[in-house]
């Protein structure tokens, strides 16, 4: 085995400033309002959600798990268990970018029973951080399937019910573009302050933002 003069993180990913941070959970928080106040959405939302006393059911207490750091992940490695890291690790595109600031757009929020995120998309110059094989469906049979687009699972999580990892949050925004692909339509529709909510069943939703939300964001290695 070879020597490395660096420690593989938990994970690589961009790292919201402070200032976008904030941002960001006010974002957060604005839409778990508004989506409160949407009597359409509660009604089929609460009916999938697991638990809770559904009389009485609040939004904000539901999602009480909040990231500590919000960031977008690129690549996760586990300190390097994860097939594919060290390679990642050594690319001339992390070398490159590894402590350097960038600007991500974020083009959607989006709600399941599960999480809440942030849909970004990614530039070419970020999707050169962008690792290969995230856009694959792990469930059923995907072989034949063909996968989304590239850097599709790009996305912050601003949100988790009890008991969901924020693994979770990639994988609905995946769901949700999958349904949208295949050209279903939703099911019902509500206008918030900050554009279109879609909600495609099963209380799976993304509002389109009519104005993208830039934040600022250093690429880097976390070490929990
Ligand atoms: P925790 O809820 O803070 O413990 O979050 P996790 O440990 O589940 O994950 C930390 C970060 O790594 C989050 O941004 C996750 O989305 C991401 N992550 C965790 N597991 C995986 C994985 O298997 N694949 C990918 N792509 N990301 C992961």
């Amino acid at each position: 085995q070879s020597f490395r003069a660096y420690i593989i993180p938990y994970f690589f990913g961009w790292f919201l400033l402070r200032r976008s941070a904030r941002e960001m959970r006010e974002n957060a928080e604005d839409f778990l309002n508004q989506l409160s106040n949407s009597e359409v959405f509660l009604k089929e939302f609460v009916s999938y959600v697991e638990c809770q006393s559904k009389e009485k059911f609040d939004l904000q207490e539901y999602f009480q798990k909040r990231p500590r750091v919000l960031h977008c992940t690129t690549k996760f490695c586990n300190y390097g268990k994860d097939p594919g890291c060290e390679a990642y690790a050594e690319s001339e595109a992390v070398e490159d970018s590894y402590s350097k600031a960038f600007t991500l757009n974020v083009v959607a929020l989006f709600v399941t029973p599960r999480t809440v995120g942030a849909r970004v998309l990614l530039n070419k110059h970020q999707e050169v951080l962008w690792p290969k094989g995230q856009e694959r469906d792990e469930g059923e049979d995907s072989t034949e399937k063909a996968d989304l687009p590239f850097g599709s699972r790009a996305h912050i999580t601003l949100a988790c019910a009890p008991g969901v990892k924020a693994v979770q949050t990639g994988l609905d925004l995946l769901q949700i573009l999958k349904l949208i692909e295949e050209g279903k339509q939703p099911t019902f529709q509500v206008d918030l302050q900050k554009g279109q909510l879609c909600c495609y069943g099963e209380g799976q939703c993304i509002l389109n933002l009519t104005k993208p939300i830039e934040v600022k964001t250093i690429f880097s290695g976390f070490y929990p």
